[in-house]
């Protein structure tokens, strides 16, 4: 008997995807500015690959799940992205493996231990202008908080709001890592748009799960 599927899992999936299809021109925007202006494409291409599997994701354990997403991610998203969020995903998996059915907590520190990964492959850390000023304030966050306590909403949304101070802090400054790296302070006042990018996938996580 295939496992009986937390419908949460599938509408997080469904508004991630509607969203980055519909962030594809915005992203794509930012990365023209800081970088080589694909970054919406390469996302779009990933989410619209995840939506044509979407049925069969589904229905998978989370840690199964995870480790599919990373392989389409892998496939289809290429660029620094691809191979960071792949990276991630697959150290996501990994710390939901041996649990039945993944609670608050759980998916708190998966999110966590993704980021970290991140973080090691791309040798990088909070303030040196890439996706991490808005992961890793988020995890930080999410993972700071008892599970316990009551207002799991209300908990994603300050996360949300921690990722999009990290974005703003990190617009003031010059970039240390990735193609923006090579632009000085040109690159100043604009967004970075990996970063712009996780407020967009954990904005549209918070509508499914509200
Ligand atoms: P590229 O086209 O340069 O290969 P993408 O467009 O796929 O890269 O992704 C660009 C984003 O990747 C940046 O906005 C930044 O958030 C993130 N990024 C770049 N380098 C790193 C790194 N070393 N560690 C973490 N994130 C990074
Ligand atoms: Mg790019
Ligand atoms: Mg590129």
């Amino acid at each position: 008997v295939a496992p009986a599927s937390d419908p949460r899992i599938r509408a997080s999936l469904q508004q991630v995807i509607d969203a980055l299809g519909e962030a594809e021109t915005y992203l794509t925007g930012l990365d023209q500015q800081v970088g080589d202006g694909d970054l919406g494409l390469n996302l779009a291409r990933g989410a619209a690959a995840i939506g044509s599997e979407l049925d069969a994701l589904a229905g998978q354990h989370p840690a199964e799940l995870l480790r599919s997403l990373s392989a389409i991610v892998r496939r289809t998203v290429g660029g620094t992205s691809g191979a960071l969020y792949a990276a991630g995903l697959l150290r996501a998996a990994a710390t939901l493996q041996a649990i039945d059915a993944p609670g608050r907590g759980d998916w708190s520190r998966a999110l966590g231990e993704g980021a970290r990964a991140i973080a090691q492959l791309g040798d990088a850390r909070i303030g040196d202008r890439t996706m991490l000023d808005a992961l890793l304030p988020a995890a930080a966050v999410l993972e700071a908080e008892p599970s316990s306590s009551g207002d799991g909403l209300g908990r994603l949304g300050r996360a949300i709001e921690a990722a999009q101070q990290g974005v703003r802090d990190s617009s003031s400054t010059a970039s240390r890592r990735g193609r923006s790296s090579y632009l000085g302070a040109r690159v100043v006042g604009v967004a970075d748009p990996g970063a712009e990018a996780v407020v967009v996938w954990l904005q549209a996580i918070r509508r499914a799960l509200g």
